[in-house]
């Protein structure tokens, strides 16, 4: 049993089992953080990105879906819109996305592979018009992380794991963040964005934060 589907167990049915759990990150998700860059993720910088407001530490997770074209994983469009190159012509969709102007800090790909756009300690622009318990422009205070998937098909478990470990990680190196400020787009922008989606798993993911934060070792 994987470290994951003994999450989902012991999310379900109670009980945990402990299993180690291979992650597709050679080094692990080390944290620089100096620079707010994870040592061994695939590091693709996008432009897209500006400093948070003077004193805003970061205090929510903002967890989002994402597959370009929609339905599609694999390819190199992510990193193609989050750094401005997203040819308008290659797709129909991509028409109207290309000129957007967006980001996100990390995206986390089907096989579990990290990919790092912004430095964590930046406002990456993910959320766009937003807002959580009564304040708005959740970029400010945020980190956005990206899963590729889309709403209603589910997302792997090694997604699950690689995220509640990134998240865990992200706990220890700035303790402005909590485990239990951990929302999704629709939660801060309702009726205009619906993702990670109607399949994504919370009560995994923070079964998972958990076994992070509280049995694995530093
Ligand atoms: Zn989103």
């Amino acid at each position: 049993m994987t470290h994951v589907a003994a999450v989902r167990t012991a999310v379900h049915h109670g009980g945990m089992q402990r299993r180690p759990m291979q992650y597709p990150q050679p080094g692990g998700l080390e944290l620089d953080a100096r620079d707010g860059w994870l040592r061994h993720a695939r590091r693709v910088e996008s432009p897209n990105c500006d400093d948070r407001p003077p004193g805003v530490q970061p205090t929510l997770f903002v967890v989002h879906g994402i597959s370009l074209p929609p339905g599609e994983f694999g390819g190199p469009w992510i990193d193609a819109l989050f750094t401005n190159q997203l040819p308008a012509d290659a797709h129909p969709y991509f028409a109207g996305i290309a000129a957007l102007r967006v980001s996100a800090h990390a995206l986390i790909r089907r096989d579990g592979e990290v990919v790092q756009y912004v430095p964590f300690q930046r406002r990456a622009w993910h959320a766009g018009q937003s807002q959580w318990q009564g304040r708005e422009r959740c970029n400010d205070y945020s980190i956005g992380i990206e899963l590729e998937g889309t709403d209603a098909s589910a997302y792997e478990s090694v997604q699950y794991g690689t995220l509640a470990r990134l998240i865990a990680r992200l706990c220890r190196v700035y303790p402005s963040l909590s485990p239990d400020r951990l929302v999704g787009h629709s939660d801060v922008a309702p009726g205009r964005k619906s993702d990670p989606g109607i399949a994504f798993d919370w009560p995994l993911l923070r079964g998972l934060v958990r076994f992070e934060l509280e049995v694995t070792p530093r």
